[in-house]
């Protein structure tokens, strides 16, 4: 955070340096642009073939084959979810918040869509419905579907607690659920859980000391968050102990309920799409 009192004068130019206009970092009009109403118009006639159920405080992996979509429901009552995203195949291949959110801003909505890490760097998943897009950003600057908290974690609790021991945080969900998929033990399987896509949370940064806030969650019961999965994928979703993230998560302290992932398959594809292939970088990194 930012000194509330400043150890250095400002220079006498100061108010000129603050007053230069910001330009935009990754103008995303460079992007390529995913043809959405192709992306819809493949959802005509699908067919739901698997539902997974997300208990409260626990995590649950899904499979969703390219070109396939998959939705994350709200039932029962408000909650949020977090988000991790695997290449199907490829553990080492996985959802880049940073660069989402580098290239997106900080809370997703219909049309954006999920990057890889680096080396891959490509599109997972576009967002191709969000019931909650009528929330936009709120008189404090919140919005939902943020890529800017990471997932409550042990490690933070237990440094901001003294020492507690708090197993059921969405690092630990995930661990298990991606321990359980690949059959790794809990210590193997943390080093792939990765930062998510906090879905339906409703988040932001404080005006004045720029400090990330949580609120209660707008998110009800039928609402939905929807994604065409451009490469194979393997979700982790885990149903976050601070259920609408009001109050507090890290404790068994806060009402949680589950979350719904269904998979849908289309009759076809999307007209004139094709799976991302990889990056266009060559990887020399320049040495020769
Ligand atoms: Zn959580």
């Amino acid at each position: 955070m930012k000194l509330e009192r400043p150890e250095h004068p400002a220079p006498v130019d100061a108010a000129d340096r603050k007053g230069i206009r910001p330009v935009i970092c990754y103008p995303v009009e460079g992007l390529p642009r995913p043809d959405l109403a192709a992306y819809r118009a493949a959802r005509e006639g699908w067919s739901l073939v698997a539902e997974v159920l997300v208990p409260p405080r626990e995590a649950r992996t899904f499979e969703v084959p390219a070109g396939w979509f998959f939705r994350i429901v709200s039932v029962e009552g408000p909650q949020v979810g977090d988000l991790n995203l695997f290449a199907a195949e490829n553990l080492g291949e996985r959802f880049f918040s940073g660069k989402t959110r580098a290239l997106h801003g900080t809370h997703l909505s219909t049309g954006d869509r999920m990057w890889s890490c680096l080396p891959h760097l490509r599109p997972m998943a576009t967002i191709t419905d969000d019931t909650l897009d009528w929330y936009g950003f709120d008189a404090f600057g919140g919005s939902v579907h943020d890529v800017i908290g990471t997932r409550c974690d042990p490690y933070t609790h237990a440094l901001l607690s003294g020492g507690e021991q708090y197993h059921h945080c969405c690092h630990s969900n995930l661990t298990r659920a991606v321990a359980d998929h690949w059959g790794l033990p809990a210590k193997a399987a943390e080093l792939h859980v990765h930062d998510v896509l906090n879905v339906f949370m409703c988040t932001g940064f404080t005006r004045e000391t720029g400090q990330y806030f949580m609120k209660a969650s707008p998110v009800r019961p039928g609402d939905h968050l929807e994604f065409m999965a451009e490469i194979d994928l393997l979700g982790a979703l885990s149903a976050c102990p601070g259920g609408d993230c009001s109050a507090e998560h890290s404790s068994d302290v806060a009402a949680c309920h589950p979350l719904k992932v269904q998979v849908f398959r289309p009759k076809a594809p999307p007209v004139g799409w094709v799976s991302p292939g990889p990056n266009a970088y060559d990887r020399s990194h320049g040495q020769e």
